[in-house]
Formats: structure tokens, C-alpha cells, sequence
């Protein structure tokens, strides 16, 4: 007898300001190959077929997401204007607010809007690999660079060994009540994998690339615009 599937559901903080671009607008709304970044993101999420729903976290007066049109994406996306001051609040808001929809044994993918290059194999891997984990896990990368801890005057204090260091990245994908309480419990907190770790357990690293980048700073959006115009070619 197959057992019951659970659902998948992608969970997108889109609340945020994007201060470190130093643009008036926010970051998810910022201009990518004609489009606000933001759709590139959710279009990705929508486009997979594991994915049942996709929730975006929007801030409270967001005056931006209604002035588009974001029909051709499908019914599968729903805009929560729940987002919070920080992007761990923007995440345990959007928890709460889809409480009726998912159960306890549900999986969440938290997808940061800000990292439009998602590709349809991420997502794949990432379930594919975590699916029957009692965790869940991450998309992660091995740090390739040598490391160094700065003394706090622009001097290293000291080089930090690289071996079996990576670099987190999103979709992190955890059972939404365990998910919930991590993150009702652990605040300070600036992805949901060390929520779950302060819990007490080891989320799995599963292994991406740096092609799924964040937009952080200006360059960051040539260097997506580079990538999804190679991709597609
Ligand atoms: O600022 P940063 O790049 O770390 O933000 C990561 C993601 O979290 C972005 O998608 C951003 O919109 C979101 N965020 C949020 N609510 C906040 C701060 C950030 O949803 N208060």
C-alpha cells in the first residue's frame, strides 16, 4: 500500500527592504531581463511539479505586488501580507498564517525571494534526497575559498580551515511543525536551518551549486541576469 503522500509547500519572505542595494525600491521588485526579480523566483516555484502551493510573504502595506498582474503564474500561488521585522518573523508569520492549509507532516520549502537563478533541478534534488529524511535539510554549497577571520581593524587574525565548511543557501526544507517550533523558539535566527539546529538536530546538506545566487548588492543582479540568459540559451 503506498503510503500517504505529503504535501510540499514553498514558503517565499518577500518582506524585506533590500537596504545594501541602495536602491529606493525593494529588492524583489528590482528589474531582471524585464521583469521584477520576484517573478523570476516564483515562477520557478510554481513551474515544479512536487510543489503544491506557493505562499509569498509580503510586507504588511507591500504597495507594489498589486500594481502587477501575477495571473499567468497559476493558482498555486498566494500572497500572505504577514511579513515581520526580520526575515525569521517574515517566515514564522507566513507559518501561522497557513496553518489551516498545511498539517504538522507537511514539508516547507523556505525559498528566499532575493535568489531568482532557482533551477527546476535544485528543487528536485532537494526533495528527492530529503523526502524520507526525520529532518530535513538544506541546498548548500562547499566553501571553495580559503577563509580568514579579520581582527576587526583590516588584519587577519586568523585563517579559518575550510574543510567541511558550506555555504547555506535556500530552499531549506523542514516538516512544518517542526519548522513552527524551532522558529517560536529560537528568534534571533537568519535562516531556519539554525533554528532547527539550535533545536538539537543536524539538517542535511544537500549539495547545489553557486549558480543560485542571492541578490545582495548591484553586481549580484548582472551576475543573475548572466546566468538565466546562459541558462536558457
Ligand atoms: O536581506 P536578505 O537578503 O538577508 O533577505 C533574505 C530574504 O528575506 C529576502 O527574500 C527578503 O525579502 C526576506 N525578508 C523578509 N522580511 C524581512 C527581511 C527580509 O521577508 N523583514
Amino acid at each position: 500500500m503506498q503510503s500517504k503522500r505529503h504535501r510540499h509547500y514553498a514558503l517565499v519572505p518577500a518582506a524585506g527592504a533590500g537596504s545594501r542595494m541602495g536602491k529606493e525600491i525593494p529588492k524583489q521588485y528590482l528589474d531582471l531581463l524585464g521583469e521584477p526579480l520576484l517573478r523570476h523566483t516564483l515562477r520557478t516555484l510554481c513551474q515544479a511539479p512536487m510543489i503544491d502551493r506557493v505562499y509569498v510573504v509580503l510586507s504588511v502595506g507591500d504597495p507594489i505586488w498589486n500594481e502587477r498582474d501575477w495571473s499567468d503564474l497559476g493558482e498555486k500561488l498566494h500572497p500572505l501580507y504577514v511579513g515581520g521585522a526580520s526575515r525569521a518573523d517574515s517566515v514564522l508569520n507566513g507559518l501561522r498564517a497557513i496553518r489551516g492549509d498545511a498539517g504538522d507532516g507537511d514539508w516547507i520549502l523556505v525559498h528566499d525571494a532575493a535568489r531568482p537563478c532557482l533551477a527546476q533541478w535544485h528543487i528536485d534534488t532537494l526533495i528527492s534526497t530529503l523526502d524520507d529524511d526525520e529532518v530535513g535539510g538544506i541546498l548548500a554549497v562547499p566553501v571553495a575559498d580559503t577563509l580568514k577571520r579579520s581582527n576587526g581593524h583590516g588584519r587577519v587574525e586568523k585563517t579559518v580551515p575550510r574543510d567541511s565548511l558550506w555555504q547555506a543557501q535556500t530552499p531549506q526544507m523542514f516538516r512544518y511543525i517542526m519548522l513552527r517550533r524551532a522558529l517560536e523558539t529560537a528568534r534571533e535566527v537568519t535562516d531556519e536551518a539554525s533554528a532547527i539546529e539550535a533545536a538539537g538536530l543536524h539538517p542535511r546538506l544537500v549539495q547545489g551549486d553557486t549558480t543560485n545566487l542571492k541578490v545582495t548588492y548591484p553586481l549580484d543582479l548582472h551576475l543573475a541576469e548572466w546566468i538565466l540568459k546562459n541558462r536558457e540559451a
